[in-house]
């Protein structure tokens, strides 16, 4: 899923975290100071180095182990070994970012030792100060909110209702706009308000761990973490969002004409921004929920669901991945080794409870790669299972790098090349593995109801991808302070989005404490650089591949060029800077929004039409 594999781009740096710290600080001592061993110099610095990635990939493959066994069968005592792993993890983490800070400050480090420790000082999301208590409150508070999300609960005509089923019922289109507005309000004054105070207090202790690193804040951390410097990479994003912003004005344009239509002036006034609970998903994010609101008359039916052609042709969870494997086998990947098919999880254990959202991991560092599924012979399934894989061969690509560099591009590559894959599951690429009947292909007369469909989740997400780190950033620069949380979240969600709360919220809010990756101090920017990248990944290939017609029908199915110049940039990892992966593939250096909008040029044409006349903007 999207935003599931999160664990999985994280896993070198976080699980960077070791487990051995004690074990192997200990160690250190009995025989000679760190200091004496590794010395600050050059070459003391490289000592030390290549000892911590050897701690670490060990510490790492233990980990994965159980992580993986507590995913795949939880109990109280799987948890209970899961969190003794990750506070061990932490702890090295910790030790490693300071050290690494020191090192760092060395004349003549050779380029491979500066990036490493660059990678190490930048491991942590959340960096504790060495003031004493400081790590253990951060980590207690930063643990009480993801709990207090967890139990998150808000209301649907007055009953209690848990956060994945109020995400669900959002998406519903039976609910009335009252009890949509309910669901809202109780969901972010329930989740969210209790948390501001304790946010608060720990954007203050992170902050002062971030200055000990030697960085301004902790969003100076988070975005010096992309080969430039902080304002390079915010003027980035920018720009980024200027390029798409037109296609998403005009989206939004139509898609709250045709809620204008459904509910009246009362509810959704013809202009200005739309109403948030109205557009099938809790935090306005994604909108491909309300797709049969918005869908063209005559083609929004594209003809054909790939669960019933599955289905039709009796193909069970593990050929549906076989066919996934079979696209990169096409584009002259290896085989999935054998332990892939032993070890993975394919479906939903009959006796016992697991995590069935989506993850690839990759357990040994080298090629115990595996996913872990709940798979459904459906639609949406099929895609995820191309998308998982798409992480399983980027691991598999870079596992000769050192271990500090077993990570994707930056972190939005490994997200974007799971969804360039997943992009190229056209009717054409269903003919060419015989899913589909060539005449069977909806003409093109349905493209708009395709592209509308995608549309609805890609192009929509943008300013929300946006946004969240533009608040968190002025958050941590101190430029938006606890008085002023809740009112900054609103405006930027009404300045980018054009979007605005179903009701007047209380002066005591705390809005974005109800969306999980605040709470969960998940860092958001690489999800609005992934979806620029898929597209950027897509074009490249299919102009490799000799493509000439429309850009989102293009296949490149079978085209071994395309899987070498795609394998050229996977087997970098994260070595060099993102802006040379980026050229191994595409043949540039600069991220553009350009291929996006080639892709959904026929939209956009479209759009303009039936917007004509329209207000448009908030
Ligand atoms: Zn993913």
């Amino acid at each position: 899923m999207k935003f599931a594999p999160v664990a999985l781009a994280a896993l070198a740096v976080s699980l960077a975290a070791p487990a051995h710290a004690q074990e192997a600080a200990q160690a250190m001592d009995e025989t000679q100071p760190a200091a004496e061993q590794y010395p600050m110099t050059p070459e003391g610095a490289a000592q030390w180095v290549a000892m911590v990635e050897k701690d670490l990939f060990d510490y790492s493959v233990d980990a994965s182990r159980v992580y993986w066994v507590n995913a795949t069968y939880i109990t109280d005592d799987t948890d209970a070994l899961a969190a003794q792993v990750g506070a061990e993890g932490t702890e090295k983490s910790v030790e490693y970012a300071l050290e690494a800070a020191k090192y760092a400050q060395i004349d003549g480090l050779g380029p491979d030792v500066a990036r490493k420790l660059d990678i190490l000082r930048n491991g942590l999301v959340l960096p504790a100060p060495t003031t004493p208590g400081a790590a253990t409150e951060l980590n207690e508070i930063a643990t009480s909110l993801n709990s207090q999300y967890g139990k998150g609960k808000g209301t649907l005509n007055g009953q209690e209702i848990s956060g994945s089923d109020i995400e669900a019922e959002m998406g519903n289109l039976e609910h009335t706009p009252e009890e949509f507005a309910e669901m809202w309000e109780s969901w972010h004054d329930n989740v969210g308000a209790p948390m501001k105070g304790e946010y608060a207090r720990m954007v203050e202790i992170a902050n002062e761990g971030a200055t000990e690193l030697g960085f301004d804040n902790v969003g100076a951390m988070w975005r010096s973490g992309y080969d430039m410097s902080p304002e390079e990479f915010t003027a980035m994003t920018d720009r980024l969002w200027e390029e798409t912003k037109p296609l998403y004005q005009a989206l939004h344009t139509y898609v709250r004409w045709k809620l204008n239509e459904k509910y009246g002036d009362a509810v959704q006034p013809a202009d200005g921004p739309i109403r948030a609970d109205l557009l099938g998903n809790m935090w306005a994010q994604e909108w491909g929920n309300i797709y049969p609101l918005v869908a063209p008359e005559g083609s929004g039916d594209l003809g054909y669901d790939i669960g019933e052609l599955l289905e039709a042709q009796g193909k069970k969870p593990l050929d549906m991945v076989k066919t996934g494997e079979g696209f990169y086998s096409s584009l002259g990947f290896e085989a999935l080794p054998q332990t892939f098919w032993d070890r993975s999880l394919f479906t939903k254990p009959a006796d016992r409870e697991v995590v069935c959202h989506a993850s690839a991991w990759d357990v040994d560092n080298v090629d115990d790669i595996r996913i872990k599924m709940c798979i459904k012979v459906n639609a949406d399934d099929f895609v995820t299972i191309h998308h998982e894989l798409g992480h399983n061969y980027y691991q598999r690509a870079y596992n000769e790098q050192p271990y500090l560099y077993l990570n994707g591009a930056n972190d939005g590559f490994h997200e974007a090349i799971g969804d360039f894959v997943a992009l190229s599951i056209t009717p054409e690429y269903l003919v060419q593995i015989n899913l589909l009947q060539r005449d069977q292909v909806p003409g093109a007369d349905k493209d708009i109801g395709l592209l509308l469909r995608q549309a609805m989740d890609k192009v929509a997400f943008l300013p929300f991808g946006l946004l969240v780190d533009k608040w968190r950033w002025g958050v941590f620069d101190g430029s938006i302070t606890p008085d002023t949380y809740n009112q900054a979240w609103v405006d930027l969600k009404r300045e980018y989005q054009g979007i605005t709360p179903p009701v007047k919220r209380p002066a005591d809010a705390f809005d974005p404490g109800a969306k999980y990756h605040i709470p969960g101090n998940t860092p958001y920017m690489r999800y609005f650089l992934a979806r620029i990248l898929q597209f950027q990944f897509y074009q490249a290939a299919c102009e490799q591949a000799g493509w000439t017609g429309p850009l989102h029908r293009c296949s490149f199915y079978g085209n071994k060029e395309v899987g070498q110049n795609l394998n050229a940039m996977l087997e970098m990892g994260a070595s060099k800077p993102w802006p040379e992966a980026l050229e191994a593939f595409t043949g540039t250096r600069e991220m553009s929004a350009k291929p996006m909008l080639e892709y959904f040029a026929p939209l956009k044409d479209w759009l303009d039409e039936q917007n004509e006349g329209k207000p448009t903007g908030w």
